[in-house]
């Protein structure tokens, strides 16, 4: 899949759509999920044109890889999840349902999660 610049996460990216942010730096963007899961539901972007973790994995730079696992960890704890326990969730294409095709992991927790997949 290639990378579309006009996905909803790009334009916030550039600031064409407000977001209500939870954090940011040099290389990720944080910000609370417009339609959230649970009391804590924030998506967690870097900020380069990625469309999957497989995608960011391979062609991140090791500096924008560190930047976001070391803000994942911290927006986490930041939102006072990390004692009560959260999820870290990333839909990676059309099995996944991926909405949006930028490389995004959610962070999800502030209640009981129940089991990991749901039976479709
Ligand atoms: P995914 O299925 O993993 O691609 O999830 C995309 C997520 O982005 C969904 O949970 C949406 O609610 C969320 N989302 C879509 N548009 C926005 C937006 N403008 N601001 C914040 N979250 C959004």
């Amino acid at each position: 899949m290639s990378y579309d610049p006009q996905n909803i996460f790009a334009r916030i990216l550039r600031g064409e759509i407000p977001c209500k942010k939870a954090y940011e730096d040099a290389h990720v963007l944080a910000f609370h999920d417009i339609h959230p899961q649970a009391p804590t539901h924030v998506l967690v972007i870097p900020k380069g044109a990625y469309v999957s973790f497989d995608d960011f994995a391979a062609k991140g730079s090791d500096e924008e890889i560190a930047a976001f696992v070391r803000a994942t960890g911290k927006i986490a704890r930041e939102a006072g999840v990390a004692e009560t326990g959260y999820r870290l969730l990333a839909n990676i294409g059309p099995d996944s349902h991926q909405e949006v095709p930028h490389f995004h992991v959610h962070i999800v927790g502030g209640r009981s999660l129940g089991p990991l997949l749901v039976k479709s």
